[in-house]
């Protein structure tokens, strides 16, 4: 075998080896190992990687003799008037043969190795059509550099340029993250000093409305009143929402549990929707499990978690449509699920509608009003007493959403079945089927 033919076998052994190497190491060590390979084989006094800053439009070391690395680091080559610079440019290698008389390479890169450059080879390191940056051979020890080193370096740019590109991924998504995190902080710091400071003038608007409701008797007032306080209350209910979020989002949301009749309050929360069911012409019923259901939990937040679900349900849902809560028993768990014959959820966006502020529809073109907050602190709370949360839905058919919570293991004995008509409303014009 003449010495050129084994030359190149070993390249094409070191490329194949650089292959396998690819994807185990992180893209530095990586770049390391391009440049230690490409001296080695091109018989280089050294190798190295510059990469391309586009907004200074120069070009920086980002590997090369490992020794000389922390004063190669810190040297920024200019694209113009510079070899690398031209290798960029054009997109094609470069060849210096009397590097010396050459006024495109750049001396202050020689000044600090202390190597005079008599030859150099440099070609672009690219990724798909993007050049990237440049990767250069310095000082053949014998002869010139050929087409083979030409033809080795360019492989070996190949391997580079997928490094770098990966390299840049990464920076922008660490970037990225930073910036959604800063922009999540701004978010909650503002949530909560805007909930706190609207709090207060609004305790006094609304205390001093409702007062003045009680003391005016004359019945001209009376409209004008109402509707402050009425406006007030739903003010106090976003407030109180977004203060909520603030505290499951912060962490600072304590449970105080207690032993809770699931079935208890999902009746008497149908209850309460039930005059924005009429009104809305929508048949709402409650279907329950027939034995008590105690879980150990914090009334008032199951509340807002049944509260939100059918508040939505009933908002999602067009008139002559159906709502219906129901609770069963599954072993360990209490399970409730809120079902309605609405406008559904895209599959695509089923996951995203737990997340604080996501709507399916934009706040400005949707008939309904909220701020995207409910589903959110649903499932914090449910979260937060050990359950979970889900939903399941059809467009154009309607949507179930159910949660579970671990049920209590109650020793005393099993409570009387209730004997309630299957089809007769009870007192509160609620359809319970059991
Ligand atoms: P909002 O205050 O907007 O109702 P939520 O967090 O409760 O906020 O719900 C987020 C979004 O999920 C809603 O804006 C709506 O797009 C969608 N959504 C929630 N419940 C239903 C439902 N029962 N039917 C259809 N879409 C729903």
């Amino acid at each position: 075998m003449s010495n050129n033919q084994s030359k190149r076998a070993r390249q094409l052994s070191r490329l194949i080896e650089l292959n396998h190497l690819a994807a185990r190491l992180d893209s530095s060590t990586l770049l390391q190992t391009i440049v230690d390979m490409a001296a080695e084989l091109t018989q280089s006094d050294y190798c190295s990687i510059l990469i391309h800053d586009p907004q200074a439009d120069e070009l920086r070391f980002i590997a090369g003799p490992w020794l000389h690395m922390p004063v190669l680091a810190k040297i920024s080559v200019p694209v113009e008037g510079s070899i690398a610079g031209a290798t960029l440019r054009y997109n094609e290698p470069q060849l210096l043969t009397a590097a010396e008389q050459d006024s495109r390479l750049y001396r202050r890169v020689e000044e600090l190795l202390g190597i005079r450059t008599r030859t150099l080879l440099s070609v672009p390191v690219r990724f798909r059509e993007q050049v990237l940056g440049v990767l250069q051979a310095v000082n053949r020890t014998e002869g010139e550099y050929d087409h083979e080193d030409t033809a080795f370096l360019l492989s070996l740019a190949a391997q580079a340029g997928a490094a770098l590109y990966l390299q840049q991924l990464e920076t922008q998504i660490v970037e990225m993250q930073a910036k959604v995190g800063a922009l999540e902080e701004h978010k909650t710091s503002f949530i909560s000093i805007t909930s706190h400071e609207l709090r207060t003038p609004l305790g006094i608007i609304l205390g001093n409305a409702t007062f003045l409701r009680q003391m005016l008797n004359n019945p001209e007032f009376r409209p004008h009143l109402d509707a402050i306080v009425i406006s007030a209350l739903r003010l106090k209910e976003v407030i109180e929402s977004l203060g909520r979020a603030d505290n499951l989002q912060s962490g600072t949301a304590r449970l105080r549990a207690e032993e809770v009749d699931l079935n208890a309050l999902i009746a008497d929360v149908a209850t309460g929707n039930q005059a924005e069911a009429n009104r809305r012409k929508i048949q709402l019923t409650i279907h329950l499990e027939q034995d008590n259901l105690i879980v150990e939990a914090e009334a008032d937040k199951i509340v807002v978690v049944l509260q939100n679900l059918l508040r939505n349900a009933l908002a999602f849902t067009d008139e002559g449509g159906f709502v219906q809560v129901s609770s069963q028993r599954i072993p360990g768990y209490a399970q409730v699920t809120v079902t309605d014959t609405g406008i559904g959820i895209p599959t695509g966006e089923q996951g995203r509608i737990f997340e604080r502020f996501y709507q399916v529809e934009s706040h400005l073109t949707r008939h309904h009003g909220g701020m995207g907050l409910g589903l959110s602190v649903a499932r914090a709370m449910i979260e937060l007493h050990g359950g979970q949360i889900w939903v399941e839905s059809q467009v154009g058919r309607g949507s179930t959403f159910s949660f579970v919570l671990p049920e209590k293991q109650v020793l005393s004995k099993p409570p009387e079945p209730k004997e309630v008509p299957a089809s007769q409303p009870d007192s509160a014009g609620l359809n319970r089927n059991h």
